[in-house]
């Protein structure tokens, strides 16, 4: 589904990412895990190019995003994303936050449009909420109409960067459970996250970065009890 190539990014003259290569197959949970700065962000906005880059190559189902051709709104359309802040329209509603894109990108109709916002509000348990504007929500609800407002889009895959991470902890399962459900669903996900309960249950792979290199890729059984480099069992003695 997704394949990244000895992958070099630079911010000026700092090298934010080194030579990194990792494939994920259709209907795989990989979770980015390591310290700050790692490179985490820098790789996952790569990916739909939130950020360019200036070795390597990153390929979406076997084609390069590089590629003359590969226009950016119709990658981003197809590459869900969700960050730590949800960045919902404030003066729209629940509902019409998820109904936006489908009529202005995807030329839905309205109904349409709205039937499968209804669909997916039913999916993330805010049924009820769908006439509020995002303000009148929690954290963890917002954050839940942000996955929802992805979803809406029908992505391939799903990139998630830190989605629990500005949560008050309370709010932090609904979250998870939400995507964990959606990894059920069989959708490729790219999670960057600390959530390692969450890893240890959803994921199939993690991929530990360390100073903007990937340090090591493992089964996610595999990393956790026996990860194979010293800087991995430094950061889960540390996290754990
Ligand atoms: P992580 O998500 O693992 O914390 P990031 O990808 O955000 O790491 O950052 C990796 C490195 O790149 C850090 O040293 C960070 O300071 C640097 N960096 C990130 N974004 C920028 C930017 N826009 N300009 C310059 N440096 C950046
Ligand atoms: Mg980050």
């Amino acid at each position: 589904m997704i394949e990244l190539k000895n992958v070099s990014k630079w911010y000026q003259d700092f090298q934010a990412l080194h030579d990194c290569s990792v494939q994920v197959e259709k209907g795989e949970v990989v979770i980015f895990c390591g310290p700050s700065g790692s490179g985490k962000s820098t790789l996952i906005k790569l990916i739909n190019g939130l950020e360019s880059f200036e070795k390597g190559d990153i390929l979406f189902q076997g084609q390069s995003i590089k590629a003359a051709g590969v226009k950016l709104p119709a990658l981003r359309r197809r590459i869900g994303m969700v960050f730590q802040h949800f960045e919902l329209f404030p003066h729209l509603t629940v509902l019409e936050n998820l109904t936006i894109a489908q009529i202005k990108v995807l030329r839905r109709s309205g109904a349409d449009a709205e039937g499968k916002a209804l669909s997916l509000l039913d999916r993330v348990g805010l049924t009820a909420h769908a006439r509020k504007y995002p303000s009148q929500l929690s954290g963890g609800q917002q954050q839940r109409v942000a996955i929802a407002r992805s979803l809406s889009m029908d992505p391939e895959v799903m990139l998630f960067d830190e989605p629990t991470s500005a949560l008050d902890p309370e709010m932090i399962n609904e979250v998870l459970t939400v995507m964990a459900e959606l990894a059920c669903d069989g959708m490729t996900m790219l999670c960057v996250t600390h959530e390692m309960g969450f890893a240890r249950q959803v994921a199939d792979r993690v991929v530990f970065m360390d100073a903007g290199s990937i340090v090591e890729i493992s089964p996610t059984d595999e990393f956790f009890s026996a990860p194979k480099s010293e800087r991995a069992r430094d950061f889960l003695g540390k996290i754990l």
